[in-house]
């Protein structure tokens, strides 16, 4: 089954400079910014510019050139909100109904700054 993007989610109307963001950083293909509804001392959502819906879609059809540089922006926000090097961090991603993904670009979620806790499902 193809993936069907729709380009009026939220985050395609960051990315299009509609709606405001508190950007941690910024790169060719990947853009980051502090979640408005954070779950942690620290929040981070970062997004690939590519219009990719999830995980599986991004990691199937995005170009090496975008997954490489999605990487690297995460290790660098990692870096820049001081979660690692350092006392570490969660990264989770929400995929689909059974994952409750809310928004409808892919987006990996950066948690730190405290204890997490067990997984919970
Ligand atoms: O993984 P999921 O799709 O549920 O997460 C969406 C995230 O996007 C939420 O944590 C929400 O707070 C965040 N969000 C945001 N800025 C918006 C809309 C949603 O940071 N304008």
């Amino acid at each position: 089954m193809a993936y069907s993007y729709d380009p009026q989610n939220i985050f395609a109307r960051i990315l299009r400079g509609e709606i405001p963001n508190k950007t941690v950083l910024e790169t060719a293909h990947t853009l980051a910014f502090h979640d408005i509804r954070p779950h942690a001392p620290v929040h981070v959502l970062v997004i690939p510019k590519g219009a990719y819906v999830s995980f599986d879609h991004f990691a199937a059809e995005a170009s090496a050139e975008e997954i490489v540089d999605f990487h690297r922006a995460c290790a660098k926000v990692c870096e820049l909100v001081g979660v690692a090097p350092g006392d570490g961090f969660r990264a989770i991603t929400n995929t689909g109904a059974h994952g409750m993904q809310e928004v409808p670009h892919y987006h990996l979620h950066i948690l730190g700054g405290r204890t997490m806790g067990p997984l919970v499902i």
